[in-house]
């Protein structure tokens, strides 16, 4: 698949996506959750791999994962330079993601990894995040 972005462009990206950690994709989150009334999720909890919430009533732990970083198989995909290179961060990035959520999950706690590019995708991510829905459903 061919790089949808220009040079330029990519590297303008990498820039911000090293700067700050995915701060855009938690404020989307934030923002579902509010549209949808849900409570009591907590931001920069200190936990194992460092989930980006945690429902601590329900021991669940949210991800949001960027596409790029964490090799996602979608639009964001790996630029035509150095494609070697990328491949390898995404792949240890990938390895590490299943580690922390086995760990996690070893430990008793519901992980959920929601895509960036899912954040669009109302449905998909209210089918995803089901469990919270049901903690709210009086
Ligand atoms: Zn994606």
């Amino acid at each position: 698949m061919a790089d949808v972005f220009s040079k330029e462009d990519r590297s303008e990206i990498m820039r911000q996506v090293k700067s700050c950690r995915n701060k855009s994709t938690e404020l989307k989150l934030i923002g579902f959750f509010k549209e949808n009334h849900i409570k009591g999720w907590r931001r920069n909890y200190k936990l194992y791999g460092n989930p980006d919430f945690v429902f601590l009533a329900k021991r669940l732990a949210i991800f949001a994962d960027g596409c790029f970083w964490h090799g996602h198989n979608c639009r964001n995909t790996t630029p035509k330079d150095n494609a070697e290179y990328w491949n390898k961060k995404k792949e240890r990035n990938k390895k590490r993601d299943q580690e922390v959520s086995q760990k996690l999950q070893e430990k008793g706690w519901n992980v959920i990894r929601i895509w960036e590019c899912e954040l669009k995708k109302k449905e998909l991510l209210k089918e995803k995040l089901q469990v919270l829905f049901e903690m709210f459903r009086v």
